[in-house]
């Protein structure tokens, strides 16, 4: 027998009517240069939503056609964000940062029918994009740059377009919630990049999960600074969770320098803001310059949160990092940390370093762990397994693939390609990438752990470990640290430190220094890049 609810689709159109109806007066900031941003309110952007959804019938964008965007955080952004799947278009969003054939790659694979940029993206996005044949038009959004415009017929402005058009009247109806809603590509470290592609469903399902007390807790008295790019991850999903509660969006532009954003976060009072750990890094010497009293909750998701730069934190502003896990593959988040009723009696670092590791799966997503042997791996906090996933939320196979393919099991779960323990609550630590393990004489050695290690050293700026062949070992580790400005430190300083933090045969003999640590295009370190220069 079945129930006898109502069927409502669970789709982006409630979402943007929720916010017509009932936050109209609230505010979305976007930097465009130092001391420099524009103010909408809410019911400016949905009027010119509307606007841009009348563009896309006016253009004769298909429907589910992929709509690409090369765009920072911004205003027009989350125009599109919104437009684009709530008039049945898929929203493609691409990174810019990502290697040239990469971008031609995807371009070809999602089949764009037309590509929104910011003006200032030009120069490092035109040539690349130009010479792709189905691209009709390209619409370049006015960012205040002075980069010049290409002659070339297909290329519009959309205020120019938003200006012509009438806002669409008719509702936007998506009776299907299984329907496409938005493209992400992976970053690609091995192969080419996969195309995941989340519907309506999975969309707003995801950014109900974030207003969830136990997970970020996002609400309407929150001011949401999302630093994490609108390219990767749909921003972690920040923008739909703030417009479905009715929070302030304040949105970094093109400026992503860390005074600049400290200074935005004081002025505007934002409450809660996501990046990945390099821009907490970047801001750390200018904390105690600002007020950051506002802040309730600061997510250093995409990596492990390093717990000297978490106490840096807890220490300046009383506030620690909170960690989030997930990947392009899971919408994003999975994971998330808070402290539970089991950690009460804990000491203050203890409690940091709970609220610094990815912590247990939000509801509705379930994780486990399989050993080598296919066999699930207890829930003990020490045995390692690989990371599956599995949810509304998380993917059942990549766009363009009829079957789910290596990445999937048999039963349907996502293989994360991460290795980590669970504890017996639930609270889930990540071992390393399976690729970037260290095998030291058939013992695992984690990478992630030795960074950590290293970057607890007051000296150490940044640190990255990679694991080379060693005649006698197999594999050892190799450490690229960054000394702070001013900082004295050579190798052998670096191994006393770690004597007592990590075993012994954790130490690496080889420790290189280096200015920077090169980093991915989403900003993480890149280990693929150090085995380069390493081999060089
Ligand atoms: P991406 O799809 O580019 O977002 O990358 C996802 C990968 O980032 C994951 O498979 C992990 O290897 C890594 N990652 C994400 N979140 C965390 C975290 N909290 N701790 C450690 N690694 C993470």
């Amino acid at each position: 027998m079945h129930g006898l609810m109502q069927e409502r689709a669970l789709a982006l159109p409630l979402v943007l009517r929720r916010v017509e109806r009932y936050f109209g007066h609230k505010r979305v900031v976007t930097r465009r240069a130092a001391d420099d941003e524009t103010v909408a309110t809410w019911a400016e952007v949905c009027e010119r939503t509307r606007r841009l959804a009348a563009v896309l019938d006016h253009l004769q964008v298909p429907d589910q056609a992929r709509v690409g965007t090369f765009a920072w955080n911004s205003q027009r952004h989350v125009e599109l964000y919104l437009a684009v799947p709530c008039a049945g278009r898929i929203l493609h969003t691409v990174n810019h940062r990502l290697y040239r054939e990469q971008i031609g790659y995807i371009l070809e694979d999602a089949a764009d029918d037309v590509i929104f940029i910011d003006r200032s993206l030009l120069p490092v996005v035109w040539p690349v994009i130009s010479g792709y044949a189905g691209m009709r038009y390209a619409i370049v959004m006015d960012d205040g740059a002075d980069a010049p415009i290409p002659d070339d017929p297909r290329i519009l402005d959309y205020e120019t377009l938003l200006a012509e058009v009438t806002p669409l009247d008719r509702e936007f109806s998506i009776p299907d919630e299984n329907t496409a809603a938005a493209l992400c590509y992976t970053s690609g470290t091995t192969g080419n990049p996969k195309g995941v592609l989340y519907s309506h469903r999975s969309v707003v399902l995801h950014a109900v999960l974030l207003l969830a007390v136990d997970s970020f807790g996002i609400n309407e008295r929150d001011v949401i600074m999302p630093v994490v790019p609108m390219f990767h991850v749909n921003a972690w999903g920040l923008p739909y969770a703030a417009i479905l509660s009715g929070a302030d969006l304040v949105l970094p532009g093109p400026m992503t320098d860390p005074a600049g954003l400290i200074s935005l976060m004081e002025r505007y009072r934002v409450t809660f803001s996501g990046a990945v750990a390099t821009v907490w890094r970047g801001m750390r010497p200018y904390l105690t310059q600002h007020d950051l009293s506002s802040v309730r909750m600061i997510i250093s998701g995409g990596g492990a949160v390093d717990d000297a730069l978490s106490r840096a934190y807890q220490e300046a502003i009383g506030l620690p990092l909170t960690n989030a896990w997930g990947m392009t593959e899971t919408s994003p988040v999975v994971t998330t940390s808070r402290l539970a009723t089991v950690h009460d009696d804990l000491d203050p670092d203890t409690k940091r370093a709970v609220i610094g590791s990815p912590g247990p799966a939000i509801p509705l997503t379930e994780v486990r762990l399989v050993g080598d042997d296919g066999k699930e791996v207890p829930w003990d906090g020490t045995t390692p397994g690989e990371l599956q996933a599995m949810g509304p939320t998380i993917a059942a196979r990549y766009f363009g693939e009829t079957e789910p393919g290596p990445a999937f099991t048999e039963d349907g779960w996502l293989r994360t390609g991460d290795v980590a323990t669970i504890d017996p609550h639930g609270y889930v630590r990540i071992v390393d990438r399976t690729k970037d393990l260290v095998k030291s004489g058939g013992e695992w050695i984690s990478s992630v752990e030795l960074e950590n290690a290293i970057m607890a050293d007051a000296r150490v700026a940044e640190a990255a470990v990679i694991g080379v062949p060693d005649e006698r070992w197999g594999e050892r580790p190799v450490a690229y640290v960054v000394p702070k400005d001013g900082a004295e430190l050579d190798a052998d300083d670096v191994r006393k430190h770690l004597e007592g933090h990590v075993a012994r045969w954790w130490i690496p003999e080889q420790v290189v220094f280096v200015s920077e640590i090169p980093k991915t295009a989403t900003g993480k370190f890149s280990k693929r890049q150090l085995r380069q220069l390493h081999e060089h």
